[in-house]
């Protein structure tokens, strides 16, 4: 290892080197083909037989030689993870007993995996077993490595036989056409005549955990769940903020330059790594792309932790909540919105006329994220966030808009003066606005509690749960947007007066919609009571955020820009459901495993020793107090976990025995993980008491300050 991380390498060449990029399909498609396949990345147009059948033969020559012998379609069904079933490229033997290496165009665009066994939601028993992945010709193929070999991922949509979406691409892919068509409407309202393309652009900051893996495999719960069930809190926690930016410890930027190559080598931009404000706590972030290829770059990301991990003795946890106590993991969400002639909507601008239709965009957000919140929230909602959101860490569950120094400046300006001018960091902001309705103001400074803030020339979506998709939240708010925008369009479209009444639409959606904005303390009391008097929705768990799926309002939005029909939002409801009871049932059961089975056996074991200490102390004539207490206070806890083992068994059995669905998830959620919590408490007792020899696992603090 040690001489491997002295090798110099050669980034550029490195970067990509996996990929069938558009350099490798330049110099490898005849012009012909290449043209008409950019028309369907660029366009949409669909691929005709012969261009698949050639870029096939051209993606497979490529792939072999870069060692591959499988191909995969590989998407993301709904299950949290990705998904893929490997295909080798052989054909049939021939007559002289030799096979040759073939892959088709059809192979290329479609792919038949059995579907019957990815959560559906029910889609399944209304429509069919079968299921399509189709390939994302957006989002590049690529060669992947691992101690299986090399393998061409072809980037894929996973879809019912009649079309509905069984997975997290297709849906996105649907909203960022929806943002597509509505934003080039507004821009054009604008004066925009030459923008042709606009995507959503997306950059992701991924949070994690590294711990050793010999000391992770003597953790049951981690292996079974992800997160530790038990654990007291070490002597030291992170109040020090001493790991935070602090220096990377060797073994762990050995394994960082590991994850960077690999990561280039795959077309990520791998850019930023620090630690992060809990011990063992990491974060990594590559240079923003398209929303799908961010999307899949964040499982490339998530994945490529994992292995690298492996390989230098390591476990990555990707757990929004591994350790109770200790600062939980999540992912940021930068979002803005960007042309095809490198335009950001989202930047503040320099001329008059770009400033209105920024502030026009600006409050047609505000009015988005309003209207959407419990939408928002949803798509932040995982069995892990559970732990975090609304718990004094992450940013809390009440969906609010921070607007950040610049524009409040710009509003506050405007609010003052009434007029058209402000200054800016030195230059001037012509914006051209007359009026302008109050903000709501609070003087702070730079606000890391916000959910949802402009950082200047994007917006950082901040609830995200570190393992959850970025799909699922960028679905969401390219939908949003994208209604804010129509509606704006189909007043602006009919106006006599553009500019007035673009003024107009600004002033009023402000208005409407100013309580959104909240540049205060996300994380006081005082602001849950100040959004309660604002009327804004404070969803504390994941299952009471499903149900914002399925109201009219939700129906309707995603129905009118066809990115959801009623019967998939069902669906995905219904996924939701089963799956936190799954994920539920699965942490109550590891629980009562390892109290039955390793930690009462070793609390017996440890007052057994101690019994016998008392009255060997006994016979000697001395003092039992401290060890007779001792003893006491043991078979104490022990009589409280033995009947909280006994609870928490009934109220699993009784979930488990329940249907399927929303009724059955609340159980869960009320009931077992209530009971889950009351087992804990005299366990994590015992482990401050019990010599630390006999305790089977390893604590907090191996496992925390020991990597
Ligand atoms: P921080 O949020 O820690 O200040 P940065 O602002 O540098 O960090 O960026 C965080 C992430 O946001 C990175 O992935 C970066 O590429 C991405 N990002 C930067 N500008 C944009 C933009 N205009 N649109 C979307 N993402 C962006
Ligand atoms: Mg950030």
């Amino acid at each position: 290892m040690e001489d491997k991380n002295k090798e110099k390498i050669n980034v550029v060449e490195l970067f990509g080197s996996n990929v069938f990029n558009d350099k490798i399909m330049q110099e490898r498609l005849p012009k012909k083909v290449y043209k008409e396949l950019h028309k369907t990345i660029d366009e949409g147009k669909e691929l005709d037989p012969i261009t698949a059948e050639v870029v096939a033969g051209a993606m497979k020559d490529w792939a072999v030689e870069k060692g591959a012998t499988h191909y995969t379609h590989w998407f993301q069904p709904l299950t949290g993870f990705t998904a893929e079933k490997h295909d080798a490229f052989i054909t049939a033997p021939h007559a002289d007993g030799t096979v040759s290496m073939d892959f088709s165009g059809k192979e290329l665009i479609k792919g038949e995996p059995d579907a019957s066994s990815f959560p559906s939601g029910g889609l399944r028993a209304t429509f069919e077993a079968r299921g399509y992945t189709a390939w994302d010709c957006t989002s590049p193929a690529f060669v992947r490595e691992d101690s299986a070999g090399a393998i061409l991922c072809i980037p894929t949509a996973f879809c019912s036989y009649t079309g509905e979406a069984l997975d997290q691409k297709t849906p996105l892919l649907r909203s960022m056409q929806a943002l597509q068509t509505q934003t080039l409407r507004l821009i054009r309202l604008f004066g925009n005549t030459t923008s042709r393309k606009v995507t959503p652009s997306v950059g992701v900051e991924q949070e994690y955990f590294i711990v050793d893996r010999q000391k992770y495999l003597k953790r049951k719960d981690l292996i079974f769940t992800g997160r530790t069930l038990f654990g007291a809190m070490p002597p030291k926690g992170q109040e020090l903020d001493d790991h935070y930016f602090g220096v990377i410890r060797q073994r762990i930027a050995g394994f960082m330059k590991e994850v960077n190559e690999e990561l280039w080598k795959l077309g990520v931009s791998a850019k930023t790594q620090h630690n992060e404000v809990a011990p063992a706590q990491h974060e990594l972030a590559p240079i923003y792309a398209e929303c799908n290829v961010a999307a899949d770059h964040n499982q490339i990301i998530m994945e490529t932790l994992k292995q690298v991990a492996e390989r230098h003795g390591l476990q990555c946890l990707l757990h929004e909540k591994p350790f109770a106590g200790v600062n939980g993991s999540g992912k940021h969400n930068n979002w803005s919105i960007t042309t095809d002639d490198g335009i950001n909507l989202l930047d503040p601008g320099k001329t008059p006329h770009e400033n209105v239709q920024f502030l026009m965009i600006l409050t047609c957000i505000l009015r988005a994220v309003d209207r959407h919140a419990d939408l928002l929230r949803e798509s932040a909602a995982d069995v892990g966030n559970d732990h975090r959101l609304g718990a004094n860490e992450a940013p809390p569950a009440i969906i609010s808009v921070f607007l950040g120094e610049q524009l409040e400046d710009v509003l506050e300006q405007l609010i003052s003066t009434g007029s058209a001018t402000h200054s800016l960091k030195g230059g001037k902001l012509h914006t051209g606005v007359k009026t302008l309705p109050d903000f709501a103001k609070d003087a702070t400074d730079r606000n890391r509690t916000s959910p949802f803030a402009f950082t200047g020339n994007k917006f950082e979506f901040r609830m995200v749960g570190s393992r959850d998709s970025v799909a699922e939240c960028n679905v969401v708010i390219n939908t949003i947007v994208a209604e804010a925008f129509s509606d704006a369009c189909d007043r602006l479209e009919k106006a006599e007066d553009f500019e007035l009444a673009v003024h107009d639409l600004i002033k009023e959606y402000a208005t409407e919609h100013q309580r959104i904005v909240f540049n205060g303390n996300g994380y006081s009391e005082e602001w849950v009571e100040e959004a309660k008097r604002r009327g804004l929705p404070n969803i504390n768990s994941m299952v009471e955020a499903i149900p914002a799926l399925v109201t009219d309002k939700a129906i309707q939005l995603f129905g009118k820009f066809g990115v959801f029909t009623e019967a998939e939002l069902r669906s995905r409801a219904e996924i939701q459901y089963e799956g936190y009871s799954k994920a539920l049932n699965i942490e109550a059961r590891a629980m009562i495993d390892i109290a039955s089975k390793h930690i009462i056996p070793a609390v017996m074991r440890f007052s057994r020793n101690l019994a016998g200490t008392v009255n060997e102390i006994k016979t000697a004539g001395a003092d039992v107090t401290v060890p007779m207490n001792m003893l006491k206070d043991t078979t104490a806890l022990l009589s409280q976990t033995k009947l909280a083992l006994a609870k928490l068994q009934e109220a699993a059995d009784q979930a488990a025995a329940m249907e399927n669905g929303r009724e059955q998830a609340e159980y869960y959620h009320e009931v077992v993980f209530k009971d889950m919590e009351e087992l804990r408490v005299p366990v994590d007792k015992l482990e401050m008491i019990v010599d630390k020899e006999e305790w089977p696992m390893p604590s907090y603090g191996d496992l925390l300050f020991e990597v």
